[in-house]
């Protein structure tokens, strides 16, 4: 990842995280102005259901019950007060926590215990000492409730108990969800954002590698075509010397005629190298026998061999195989093949040459048994200019796969470490 792409993740993360967190606290601003709003509402009107009871009433209730008329008025009262602001319940306990009345159970046995002095105990406790409270959270049959409670300043005690519904519940629960569907719509538009934007910075980053590859492709051109034609000069006037040594001399005759046809050789690579440089690839119309460039180069290359005391196995046949590219191409990538092979073997080293054919594709396989590649190395050949030998150029090996990938065939290599390399040419028959 470059650092475009780095920054962009990071803004899209925090743009992400920002809309989540911003959806978060806004839900938990409403839910808790909500809260309080509710709360408030039910105290005062606790204060105020508790301001209007009478003592006298409440005495009468606790010592009379239904027999009395305190209690009657007492139920009026609560009745009209839930009925007037829709409260869920409304009841006034006594000093012990006992019922007095309860507008949803209605009249009850005098001395009943009340559900909400069992449940919310302390807050009542507080209630009785003086003070007006919020209850903890009731839940009704699966159904939230809220509810507080105030004492009654005509007989200290006695509280009175409100109880509302949360009939805000589901507006809230609507607003959280349109709120998490919001969020969501957000991230995943940043995300497509982000990924829009590391797309189209990947691909800038491809093309501006392939752009400063080819240029330097194209460096090698021109270097190629300039070397190229400062080694012909020379060559032909090697050429002409040997021819004339050859005359002068019969006993050299041999000789020169070897350093002529060599001169001819390199001329003949030099011109092709030319044409590369110039204009791409080698004449493709142009046919050449594999097997035979192939015996040639062998023989060529007898002697190196047995200098240096490593075996060449040659193929047991070589028939004449047509394919498309000419003969001093073919000799070249058999060259720059054995010659590698050659370079990397130890004194007393082989390698085995083999030829297959079927109707339509040649196969050339030369397997040494020399120290091998490195698995980073043999992922960088073929690489212009890439070597590992001091004296070397690091084209051989590309400009074969070139010649030989013209020609519509492929050229493979395959090594392990210490076991040795094999290379396998695969041309299609013309
Ligand atoms: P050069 O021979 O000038 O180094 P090449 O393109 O011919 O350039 O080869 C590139 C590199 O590939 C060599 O430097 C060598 O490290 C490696 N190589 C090629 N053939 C073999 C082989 N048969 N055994 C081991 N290494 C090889
Ligand atoms: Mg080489």
């Amino acid at each position: 990842m470059n650092r475009a792409q780095a920054t962009t993740l990071a803004f899209a993360l925090a743009a992400a995280a920002a809309t989540v967190v911003t959806a978060f606290v806004a839900y938990r601003g409403v839910r808790s102005a909500f809260e309080r709003e509710s709360a408030n509402r039910l105290q005062q009107l606790a204060e105020l259901a508790a301001s209007q009871l009478s003592g006298a009433d409440l005495a009468d209730a606790r010592d009379l019950g239904p027999e009395g008329t305190g209690l009657l008025n007492v139920q009026a009262q609560l009745d009209a007060l839930t009925a007037a602001t829709g409260l869920a319940n409304a009841a006034v306990l006594d000093d012990s926590g006992r019922v007095l009345y309860d507008v949803r159970s209605g009249l009850v046995e005098p001395g009943t215990p009340s559900a909400y002095d069992s449940l919310a105990h302390d807050a009542l406790a507080r209630a009785r000492a003086g003070h007006t409270v919020s209850l903890p959270a009731l839940n009704r049959e699966g159904r939230e409730t809220r509810a507080a409670a105030a004492p009654v300043p005509a007989a200290p005690g006695a509280v009175i108990v409100t109880e509302a519904a949360l009939g805000w519940a589901a507006q809230l629960a609507r607003l959280r969800r349109d709120l998490a569907l919001l969020a969501a719509v957000s991230v995943l538009g940043v995300a497509a954002l982000a990924g829009l934007v590391l797309r189209a910075n990947a691909s800038q980053w491809a093309l501006e590698r392939r752009l400063s590859r080819s240029e330097n492709l194209a460096a090698m051109g021109r270097m190629t075509a300039i070397l190229a034609h400062e080694i012909k000069n020379p060559l032909a006037i090697i050429r002409g010397s040997a021819k004339r040594l050859g005359k002068l001399d019969e006993s050299s005759q041999r000789m020169a005629d070897s350093v002529v046809e060599e001169v001819d050789r390199l001329s003949e690579t030099v011109n092709r190298y030319l044409q590369f440089a110039r204009a791409g690839a080698p004449g493709a119309e142009a046919t050449g026998d594999a097997a035979a460039t192939l015996a040639a180069t062998l023989d060529l290359l007898a002697g190196e061999f047995a200098a240096k005391r490593c075996a060449l196995e040659r193929p047991a046949e070589l028939p004449v195989t047509r394919v498309r590219l000419d003969d001093a191409s073919l000799k070249q990538v058999w060259l720059n093949l054995l010659q590698n092979a050659l370079e990397a073997l130890p004194e007393g080293g082989s390698v085995r040459v083999s030829f297959a054919r079927t109707s339509d594709r040649a196969q050339v396989r030369m397997a040494d048994n020399g120290p091998g590649i490195a698995a980073d190395v043999l992922a960088r050949l073929g690489e212009p200019f890439f070597t590992t030998r001091a004296q070397g150029t690091g084209l051989g090996l590309h400009l074969s796969r070139q010649l030989i990938q013209g020609a519509g065939g492929t050229l493979e290599l395959e090594s392990r470490e210490g076991e040795g390399t094999t290379v396998r040419v695969e041309l299609p028959t013309a």
